[in-house]
């Protein structure tokens, strides 16, 4: 392409679309690359639709977007190898005009927000993969280089959006390639069944729909969870723990991911289904304290691929969108004020991704991917197991009298961590959260 662009964004995913769309709707000259046949072929989610972050690009996204369903209950389960500890909120207010989160299936919907891109103006190349980035002798971006013939292009400025395992970043010095500790491998499958069934299993009605995050010694001790959610005529079920912990047990995710599906628990929710989908993909897990550079001379860095992913609260396609949008945002008003785009003009990029929930959340939670790791026999194998043990003691009706089965339990608590233990667990936690 012999054209000259204004931007050129890496990549045509949740922050590349958010970023190309927010650029090319403000008038801007935009050629988005993406190395898939179309967007979303590589892209895998569970996935939860943020509503809030896409209404801030695509006020009236719900006219046309192909959403699932929307949630009105989340579950949370703490597991061990036979039960379930559960704890769950339901509400109809939900049910609202405007919905706050939704399931979707991510070939679809990244398609359709593709077509947007496309509407608002933007040039979308499919099938191309960018393998490198055009420097100018003092260092700074000012362009890319694709695997197409003459692939050479030219632009003020480069938005990677290339996503947790994109190349382009670690190759051009930008960031480093994330580290076995900092990411997740999650495996996910699709499950097929009638919506009618789907809607009997899990109490629904219409387009309700329900999510359920699942931890405990289903991930071996690992550090890790897995989830159930719940689209219109299938189930997405996966299971995800850290690359690290997969090298240091040898559990493979083929392994945990059949061992998630038999748990009794699961496997009523799913008896029957067809599977029609198989995928796997990384997550970035290091939180704030793994986040790179995000700006400098002629770039900016969004979404996975910058780590921007909250792991506590199952957020990324939002943080992602999020950081896309803004990064559009700066870029547009740098150019608008006609001033070159350096890594001191392009800092307001920076500036108002501190200033959003986006590092906010990513700051409160920072030393929580590092406790996760270190303790995760306690937190994922030792801690369900007993909690679910109390509970069975509890619930159980043997003629044993109540404060000597407290006693039994507080007692199982201790000689499993001891009161030092138990104590520092839970101060721990407390740091970690606040
Ligand atoms: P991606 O969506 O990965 O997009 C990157 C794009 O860049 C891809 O299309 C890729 O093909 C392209 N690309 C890469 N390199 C190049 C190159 N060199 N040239 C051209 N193109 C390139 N988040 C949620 O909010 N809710 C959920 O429920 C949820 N569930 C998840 C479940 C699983 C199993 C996984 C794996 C993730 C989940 N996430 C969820 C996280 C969410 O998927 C990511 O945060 C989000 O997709 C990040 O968007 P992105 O645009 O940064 O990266």
């Amino acid at each position: 392409i012999d054209e000259r662009f204004d931007a050129i964004v890496v990549g045509a995913g949740m922050a590349g679309n958010a970023a190309a769309y927010t650029l090319a709707e403000r008038g801007l000259k935009v050629l988005q690359l993406e190395r898939g046949e179309y967007a979303g072929a590589k892209n895998v989610q569970g996935a939860i639709l943020y509503a809030d972050m896409l209404e801030k690009i695509i006020p009236n996204f719900r006219e046309d977007a192909p959403l699932e369903r929307h949630l009105v209950e989340q579950r949370f389960w703490m597991m061990d190898d036979r039960s379930h500890t559960g704890m769950q909120y339901r509400s109809d207010d939900f049910n609202e005009e405007k919905p706050n989160r939704y399931t979707i299936i991510r070939t679809q919907f990244d398609k359709w927000f593709s077509q947007k891109v496309r509407d608002a103006g933007a040039l979308v190349i499919c099938e191309t993969t960018v393998t490198g980035l055009v420097q100018n002798g003092e260092g700074r971006v000012i362009g890319v280089k694709t695997d197409r013939a003459d692939g050479e292009v030219h632009a003020d400025v480069v938005v990677l959006a290339e996503g947790v395992s994109g190349l382009l970043g670690s190759r051009a010095g930008l960031r480093d390639r994330p580290e076995a500790d900092k990411v997740a491998l999650a495996v996910k499958e699709m499950h097929f069944l009638p919506s009618e069934t789907i809607e009997a299993r899990f109490n629904l009605k219409g387009d309700e729909g329900v999510v359920i995050e699942a931890a405990g010694t289903i991930s071996q001790g690992m550090t890790g969870m897995g989830f159930i959610y719940t689209n219109k005529e299938c189930i997405s079920l996966g299971i995800g723990c850290l690359v690290s912990d997969f090298q240091s047990t040898g559990e493979t995710p083929y392994d945990l991911i059949e061992r998630f599906k038999k748990h009794p628990s699961v496997a009523p929710l799913i008896e029957g289904s067809e599977v029609k989908e198989y995928s796997a993909h990384l997550i970035p897990e290091g939180g704030y304290k793994a986040i790179p550079q995000l700006y400098g001379d002629g770039w900016v860095m969004v979404g996975d691929a910058a780590q921007l992913n909250n792991a506590i609260h199952r957020e990324g396609s939002n943080l992602a969108m999020t950081s896309g949008r803004l990064a559009a945002e700066a870029i547009f008003q740098v150019k608008s004020r006609r001033d070159p785009m350096t890594a001191e003009n392009l800092s307001l990029y920076k500036k108002m991704i501190d200033d959003s929930f986006v590092m906010k959340d990513l700051k409160k939670y920072k030393d929580m991917p590092a406790l996760l790791h270190t303790q995760s026999k306690n937190f994922f194998l030792t801690y369900p197991q007993l909690v679910s043990k109390a509970m069975q003691d509890f619930l159980r009706v043997d003629g044993t009298p109540k404060a000597q089965k407290e006693k039994a339990t507080l007692k199982s608590f201790v000689s499993a961590r001891s009161w030092w233990g138990l104590a520092g667990d839970a101060v721990r936690l407390a740091r970690a959260w606040r």
